[in-house]
């Protein structure tokens, strides 16, 4: 059975109209299955009965299954959903200030195999499919719903597991349906796509739904990024900076720049001149996020004295510059973490074994 969470509103209006229902009619089955969080067709009680069971009869609205809830010391709360072929995914509520962002997985593992990621390391599995995309939005509402927490969820960053534009397809529907006015509504201003600098992919990101854009650079010079990311054999910095140049910025926003801090890496002096090189005047900001360290990855976090020099430097120069302060640390979720626990497992195709997830 097709799953109705794998539809725009458009593509319900047309089912709608095949089904020689009112046209109106779709508007309700979208609102029910995006804001209201409906689960099934019963609970679509503005719905004649005769209609709510021709839908049950053809069209299913599941979700994948929670199979676990991890909550950290800070409230970063990870969640591992099971699909249908078995697969898992994970998705992170990141509590801030006066709201929730909810950071999104796009594939199952990752082909880009970044060294400084776990997620990485697991390789590629298969891209998600809209409804698993929307899902983890669905279930990361319904648990602070359950928990009654006031604030809401505001933003959704596409930085969980996978390179979301390798999955270009259904990451733009998804986003079309979690920007709809008449869906979960979110501002395309908050909803962040992360890509390692897929060229082509960002072009037409950029023609058919512009939202917020991160490129995750990593490094300031082609050699030094070849040496940590595999995609700079394929693209150039140059390359990524015309095609970020020519993306549409929502609001006059700036585009993100992700930058990798890894000790005698990626911190030096020449790697924040570099850096300054590149962006200076530019509407970009750079987010410094100091390397989470792990057993399986052959890296080391610069000090602390060395990460708020290199903030410094490029605010000296103008550029804006903020660090990134990691959250889920103790539950496995923060940046380039997500996988550390399936790696352990060697990326299972079973209930019984735990997952983790990683940063773009
Ligand atoms: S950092 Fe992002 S793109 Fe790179 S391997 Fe990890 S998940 Fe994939």
């Amino acid at each position: 059975m097709k799953n109705l969470r794998d539809f725009t509103l458009e593509e319900l209006e047309v089912l709608i109209k095949d089904l020689s229902e009112p046209i109106y009619r779709a508007r309700q089955i979208f609102h029910w299955i995006t804001c209201k969080l409906a689960k099934n067709f019963q609970e679509m009680t503005d719905l004649p009965k005769v209609l709510r069971y021709k839908l049950s009869e053809n069209f299913s609205l599941s979700l994948p299954e929670v199979i676990e809830v991890k909550e950290d010391a800070d409230k970063t709360i990870k969640l591992g959903l099971l699909l249908e072929d078995k697969e898992i995914i994970e998705t992170v509520i990141i509590p801030e200030k006066d709201h929730y962002t909810l950071c999104v997985s796009t594939q199952v593992g990752c082909a880009m195999g970044c060294k400084f990621c776990l997620t990485g390391k697991l390789g590629f599995r298969r891209n998600l499919k809209v409804y698993e995309i929307i899902s983890q939005v669905v279930w990361a509402k319904k648990i602070l719903k359950e928990r009654k927490t006031n604030l809401p969820l505001r933003n959704i960053v596409f930085m969980g597991m996978g390179e979301p534009l390798a999955n270009l397809k259904n990451l733009i529907k998804s986003l079309k349906i979690l920007a709809h006015p008449w869906g979960f509504n979110f501002s395309r201003k908050r909803l962040t796509v992360s890509t390692v600098g897929l060229v082509k992919e960002i072009e037409i990101l950029g023609k058919e739904f512009p939202v917020a854009l991160a490129v995750s650079l990593h490094a300031p010079t082609d050699e030094i990024r070849k040496t940590i990311m595999p995609i700079a054999h394929k693209y150039s910095i140059n390359e990524i900076l015309q095609a970020i140049k020519k993306f549409p910025r929502i609001k006059n926003g700036r585009i993100t720049i992700e930058y990798l801090l890894l000790k005698g890496i990626t911190d030096t002096t020449f790697c924040a001149k570099k850096l300054v090189e590149l962006f200076k005047g530019l509407p970009i900001k750079i987010n410094l996020i100091p390397f989470n360290p792990h057993p399986e990855l052959p890296f080391e976090r610069p000090s602390d004295k060395n990460i708020e020099e290199f903030q410094k430097f490029l605010l000296s120069h103008k550029i804006l510059t903020t660090v990134r302060k990691s959250k889920g640390l103790g539950i496995c979720a923060a940046c380039g973490q997500l996988g550390a626990e399936l790696i352990k497992n060697s990326f299972p195709n079973s209930v019984n074994k735990k997952t983790a997830v990683r940063t773009s």
